[in-house]
């Protein structure tokens, strides 16, 4: 159990309603040599789907909002779509990326990141071939073989929105806009840090600059700081050690060296920013982890953490030379991802009160077998006409089924025994007065909706369109 990822801090309050999952149940023991979750993967339970669910909707109100469109990528990959274009020299290609082969021989990678993957099948089913830009989201697992430690898993989600096809500075400035509204709808102050870190045009004299302000303290740099000096020098300046952290300190900054379109391409994007009142905050030494990135780069952090990214719950920029890099035309592109543990954890940190989960509007209990059959046709009935009905079927006593109704909050339990079985008749009893009514078997939904206040059904299930229909 040592070998787990630390959980953050439980919130006190459940979401789900209440008596539903308060005591955590005592877990009987299992047998040595049971399997066991991997070190560092996650299983999302029940009890914390209520976040996880109120993230989707936000995700999906964004999306709709900014005109995104959902895709799902595979999961696993070729290896080379990450190897050269995420970067030889970064940690996810280095030492993180679970990369195997497969029973046929090719090496494949479980996805480390999305965009790669996004842009991938954005250039092999032809979507440039679509209006420009095609923006697109999704979110699912990924996978980095890391250190396991609180925020950091080996298995852990994100939320990933990318614009691409346009390279208009204000596609950034709408995705920053997008990324601020999100945490705003989900109750969260965040502090957006933004940098440029140009392009191939102006990067490599910054690189030459920066080497030669670091080569004099070489020695006192970390030692990956001493290969990423060689190999990714922006890398160097966002290093989490003190000492690496005190020799950047004035080190040149990238914002001077831009040339003159990277330049343009930010101010106009920071320009923007400002006339829609997204605050943020400039970081010259915010670079990202992927050499794939141009010119605008960004980070999300908590409003209250001014220490730097490794408790970021997001970043994201802009990827110009990611579709040649995967042998595509050039394509410009933005976009940006986050991390949902991390944003679940501050949402419970902050103890943002999550919408109740609805219950069912209807328990049905029943006595016999007989009665069983009648309240599964019943079951089905309701079903049908679109009320939220549940019901304990494997349980025997009365008793003990309406105490399942208690708990789950039903307001309303029809109950089947002998007498009503022979009646043609369903006991109609409200849960919270106590009050029971017999209702005749074949008026009992339209009562069900009458007391729910409901007329309508919900739609129809889907039909096939006939070929006829025009
Ligand atoms: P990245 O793809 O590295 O830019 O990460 C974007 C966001 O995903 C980060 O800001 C984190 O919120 C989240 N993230 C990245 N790696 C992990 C991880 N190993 N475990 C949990 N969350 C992560």
């Amino acid at each position: 159990m040592s070998e787990r990822v630390r959980e953050p801090k439980k919130a006190s309050s459940s979401p789900l309603r209440s008596g539903r999952n308060n005591a955590p149940p005592e877990i009987p023991p299992r047998s040595p040599g049971a399997p066991q979750l991997l070190r560092g993967m996650k299983d999302i339970l029940p009890t914390d789907l209520p976040w996880w669910d109120f993230l989707r909707r936000q995700t999906d109100a964004e999306a709709a909002a900014f005109g995104f469109s959902r895709i799902e990528t595979a999961v696993l990959e070729p290896t080379a779509l990450f190897q050269r274009p995420l970067g030889e020299g970064t940690d996810v290609v280095q030492k993180e990326m679970y990369t195997f082969s497969d029973r046929g021989g090719d090496s494949v990678t479980l996805r480390p990141e999305f965009t790669a993957g996004v842009m991938r099948a954005y250039l092999e089913h032809g979507l440039i071939a679509w209006p420009q830009p095609v923006k697109l989201f999704t979110s699912g697992p990924l996978f980095r073989y890391d250190r396991p430690q609180a925020g950091r898993y080996r298995q852990f989600w994100q939320l990933n929105f990318e614009t691409i096809g346009d390279a208009h500075p204000v596609v950034d400035a709408e995705l920053l806009m997008l990324c601020e509204h999100f945490f705003r709808a989900c109750g969260l102050t965040v502090s957006l840090q933004v940098n440029s870190i140009g392009d191939a045009q102006c990067r490599p004299a910054y690189h030459k600059a920066l080497v030669e302000h670091l080569k004099p303290h070489r020695a006192q740099l970390c030692e990956d700081c001493q290969q990423r000096l060689q190999k990714n020098p922006l890398r160097v300046l966002d290093c989490k050690q003190a000492l690496c952290r005190q020799l950047t300190q004035d080190a040149p900054q990238l914002v001077d060296h831009l040339c003159e379109d990277c330049r343009q391409h930010f101010t106009r994007v920071l320009e923007y920013l400002e006339e829609v009142q997204v605050p943020y905050a400039l970081n010259p030494r915010l670079v990202r982890g992927f050499d794939y990135y141009t010119r605008t780069t960004f980070e999300v952090w908590p409003s209250d953490d001014e220490s730097g990214s490794q408790s970021a719950l997001g970043g994201g920029g802009r990827y110009d030379g990611l579709s040649e890099a995967l042998g595509g035309r050039p394509t410009p592109a933005a976009g940006f991802a986050l991390g949902i543990e991390r944003i679940v954890h501050l949402l419970k940190e902050r103890q943002i009160a999550m919408p109740p989960v609805p219950g069912p509007d209807v328990f049905l209990a029943q006595l016999g077998d007989a009665a069983r059959k009648r309240a599964l046709k019943l079951f089905r009935e309701l079903r049908d006409a679109g009320v939220r009905v549940t019901g304990a079927f494997s349980k025997e006593g009365i008793k003990p089924q309406l105490e399942v109704a208690n708990r789950l909050k039903a307001p309303f339990a029809l109950i089947i025994g002998q007498k009503e079985l022979l009646d043609d008749t369903v006991m109609f009893r409200d849960m919270e007065s106590g009050i029971q009514e017999v209702v005749d078997a074949a008026k009992v939904v339209a009562e069900v909706k009458k007391r729910l206040g409901r007329t309508a059904a919900i739609s129809p299930p889907p039909q096939p369109v006939s070929a006829s229909t025009p």
